[in-house]
Order: C-alpha cells, then sequence, then structure tokens
C-alpha cells in the first residue's frame, strides 16, 4: 500500500480524524477504533512504514520516549494499573493495518482479560534446539 491510501499516513497528515492524544516531531498517538479496553491507544511513527523490520534503526529513543510517555498518561487516565505495549508484524500475527503501530492497552487486576495464553516446551532438549536454530538465523 502507498503511503498516498495508507489510513495511518492519512491520519498522520489530518485527511481523516482520530482521537489523538499525543503528538511529536517523530510519532502520533490515538485512540484504538476497536478498543480491546477502553483507552486502548495506538502509537505510530508519522513517516510511513509497514512493520518493524522497516523501522530505520536509530528510531528506537523517539519511539521509547512516546511509549513511555503515552502509556503513564493512559495508566493515569484509566485508573489502569498496568498496561500492554502490543505490536503485530504480518498478517500471520494478526497485523491488519500495514503502518507500524504499538498498542497500548490498560489493565486492571482482575479485568478478566487474557492475552497470554501461554503452552510449554515437551522438554528442554526441544527448548535449547529451538533457541539453537533462531541463533543460527543471526
Ligand atoms: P493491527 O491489527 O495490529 O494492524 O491493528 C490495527 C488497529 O487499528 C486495530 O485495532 C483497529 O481497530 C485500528 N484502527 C483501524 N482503523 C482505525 C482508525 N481509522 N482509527 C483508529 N483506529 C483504527
Ligand atoms: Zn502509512
Amino acid at each position: 500500500m502507498s503511503e498516498k491510501d495508507c489510513i495511518f499516513c492519512r491520519i498522520v497528515r489530518g485527511e481523516i480524524p482520530c482521537a489523538r492524544v499525543y503528538e511529536d516531531d517523530a510519532v502520533l498517538a490515538f485512540l484504538d477504533l476497536g478498543p480491546v479496553r477502553p483507552g486502548h491507544t495506538l502509537l505510530v511513527p508519522k513517516a510511513h512504514c509497514a512493520t518493524l523490520l522497516e523501522l530505520p534503526g536509530d528510531f528506537g529513543p523517539a519511539l521509547i520516549a512516546g511509549l513511555k510517555k503515552v502509556g503513564r498518561a493512559v495508566m493515569a487516565a484509566t485508573g489502569a494499573t498496568g498496561f500492554h505495549v502490543l505490536q503485530n508484524n504480518f498478517s500471520s500475527a494478526g497485523q491488519s493495518v500495514f503502518h507500524a503501530h504499538w498498542h497500548i492497552i490498560p489493565r486492571e487486576d482482575g479485568d478478566g482479560l487474557n492475552l497470554w495464553p501461554q503452552g510449554a516446551y515437551p522438554d528442554s532438549a526441544s527448548m535449547q534446539e529451538t533457541a539453537a536454530a533462531i541463533a543460527a538465523q543471526l
């Protein structure tokens, strides 16, 4: 998708509305239209990139600063006592908008949400094999 048609680029350019919560030179944050919980906020780089893999290497400080600032504000405003930072890359991981973005989702004790259904490796050898396979790609 080109930057011209990208929905988040259009929001950054002000061509379509959003419920904006924060903006600086590098990032824009606005409420997700379909919140997992009220206050669910998206933080997007202002410059188009489709996934984390395309994000410039020097974007880290601006991203972390934005996530910390907005995460703190979302917790304070919603009364949450915790928050997730989640990011989906590629459609297999649930990415539906191909302009990289970070979900900031407020949480409270006992809110009943289970975003983290954990499994287990059958044994420690298979866990070590998996680690070795990933390390071999680096
Ligand atoms: P993902 O599945 O990680 O690509 O997340 C895309 C998110 O963008 C979804 O949670 C949508 O609800 C949200 N979304 C899509 N269009 C808009 C929009 N125009 N304004 C706010 N949020 C949006
Ligand atoms: Zn874009």
